[in-house]
């Protein structure tokens, strides 16, 4: 069995020509359950041999998997989609287990993922391309759309589900191969979902899995057979991955960390602001790129607005996430990041912002927890406002005016997400024009792309042109060829000539 079953720790295999095989890594990583702490499975630390055997078998399923009709492979998805739907409540339990967020959570997450196979399968009506009759005398001109080869996508820990099914499905349907390397610390989602792809009737070696890190994704990077990589983590491994991968002539697209803001208008509705914020700062246990951590009210909406949050937060349920509990908020990923976290709240402490609820006071015998904590009159020079925290942290900057809000924005090196709260139409025409940030909300806490709109990162929280997702993801997993044609008309020497339709004409 590929997948670690409940209480055995088994180690990953990696899937190489549609066959689980051993990885041939000599160093093995753990996969924890964040609830507990315990190790769940452990996972191969590969490299150049295990891509280089994955590369090879994409590329040859590729060869024939280009050829077969983008209908067919079209209705792949729809049979994967089928699968991923029979076996929800199995997938989500896994994330959960794996990454530790809550049970509702885990479910929304595989919900955008099956969304992302349902825009999958609509691609045939997407891939279209364009023709000019007569765009000289007698001359056609015509492009088409033809995939890649094979295909690589690298994944983060914090949607084990998901952001791999950003990638795959649009890739696949294209007509490409793909291998991809999951985040090694939640690798045993995408090996469930990969058995369901097998099921579909994908044939053997269009999807691959490789286990690793480092070492595992710079042979991804540096490969001859790999055109394409799509990247999702933090920033610096962005940034490393997009120029070690257009060094080695790939396409690339690298969607890195983020610093989001909410701004708050003294208009906005309070009742419904407060929960939104709440949802969007502690919800995955601030384990999102989108999450909302930096929240800016203006004028004197700060008044009303961080008693009530700071008292709402403080009433939230942390716990395990994998009993019969139904917490409102799951652990961190790792010891190791809980710790970091936790240096991150403590340097804020030092450098004078006020610690308006603190987390850490949170007590649990096993798992990685912290409980949600909001810093109060933080200022935009501090490294509570600069850095992504990655964890269950709010830092608040009180500002007197939107233009202020903006000015932070400005001065932020990311540039994912941004939200407003108003019910000024005037306030949010200002913001949504002149934020810096790709994604933008209005009155929505999250507004994270869905499947049928590019994931459109800016600055330091996206490296590449086109974005993950959507259409932009058609034309990146996607080369153009422009066709011109002119069909002479035969002349009198030719034999055709005595064809009956050609008769009379010169
Ligand atoms: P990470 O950057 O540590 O890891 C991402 C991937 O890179 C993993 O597969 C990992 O194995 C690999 N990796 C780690 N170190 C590497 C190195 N030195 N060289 C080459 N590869 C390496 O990110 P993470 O901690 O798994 O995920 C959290 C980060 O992902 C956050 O910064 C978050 O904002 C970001 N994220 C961004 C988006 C987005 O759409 N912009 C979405 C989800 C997560």
């Amino acid at each position: 069995m590929a997948v670690a079953q409940s209480n055995v720790v088994t180690t990953c295999k990696v899937l190489i020509g549609g066959e689980w095989v051993a990885s041939s890594a000599t160093e093995f990583g753990e996969v924890y359950n964040p609830s507990t702490g315990e190790v769940i499975a452990k996972v191969p630390m590969g490299g150049n041999d295990d891509v280089d055997r994955a590369a090879k078998a994409a590329h040859e399923a590729f060869l024939t998997w280009r050829e077969v009709p983008i209908v067919e492979r079209a209705r792949v998805m729809f049979r994967f989609k089928n699968l991923l739907e029979a076996r929800y409540e199995e997938i989500a339990r896994l994330v959960t287990r794996e990454h530790g967020k809550t049970l509702t959570e885990a479910r929304a997450s595989v919900q955008r993922s099956i969304e992302v196979v349902e825009f999958a399968c609509g691609i045939p009506s997407l891939f279209n391309g364009e023709t000019l009759e007569n765009i000289a005398r007698g001359v056609d001109c015509e492009t088409v759309r033809h995939p890649l080869g094979v295909c690589a996508g690298i994944a983060p820990f914090n949607f084990p589900a998901m952001v791999p099914l950003w990638m795959y499905p649009i890739a696949i349907t294209c007509g490409n191969s793909f291998v991809l390397k999951p985040s090694e610390k939640v690798p045993l989602t995408s090996m469930l979902i990969a058995e369901l792809l097998l099921e579909a009737g994908l044939p053997k070696g269009v999807f691959n899995i490789v286990h690793g890190g480092k070492d595992c994704v710079n042979a991804l990077l540096t490969h001859p057979l790999i055109k394409a990589i799509s990247f999702v983590g933090s920033t610096a491994i962005a940034k490393h991955v997009y120029q070690t991968g257009t060094a080695h002539g790939k396409r690339v697209q690298a969607a890195g960390g983020a610093k989001n803001h909410i701004i708050i208008m003294p208009d906005a509705d309070m009742d419904q602001t407060v929960h939104a914020l709440q949802a969007s700062a502690f919800g995955c246990a601030g384990e999102r790129c989108m999450a909302g951590s930096l929240a800016l009210p203006v004028g004197d909406a700060a008044e009303e607005l961080i008693p009530r949050l700071v008292e709402a937060s403080s009433r939230m349920k942390v716990g395990p996430t994998d009993g019969e509990e139904t917490p409102d908020m799951g652990p961190l990923i790792s010891a190791e990041h809980l710790s970091r976290v936790k240096g991150l709240i403590e340097k804020g402490e030092r450098e004078g912002a006020k610690v308006a609820l603190d987390g850490r006071q949170l007590k649990a015998d096993k798992g990685f927890f912290l409980g949600p904590t909001i810093f109060d009159k933080a200022n935009p020079d501090m490294s509570i406002v600069k850095e992504e925290i990655f964890g269950p942290v709010l830092s608040v900057v009180r500002v007197k005016t939107i233009e202020d809000a903006i000015a932070v924005g400005d001065q932020c090196p990311y540039g994912n997400g941004a939200v407003i709260y108003t019910n000024s139409g005037r306030a949010a025409r200002e913001f949504k024009h002149r934020f810096n940030a790709g994604m933008i909300g209005i009155n929505v806490g999250v507004p994270a792309s869905m499947a049928w709109f590019p994931f459109t990162g800016w600055n330091a929280s996206f490296f590449g042109d086109l974005h993950i997702q959507g259409k932009e993801g058609i034309h990146f997993y996607t080369q153009q060829k422009m066709i011109m044609s002119r069909w002479f008309a035969p002349s009198q020497k030719d034999k055709q000539f005595s064809d009956p339709i050609w008769k009379g004409k010169s």
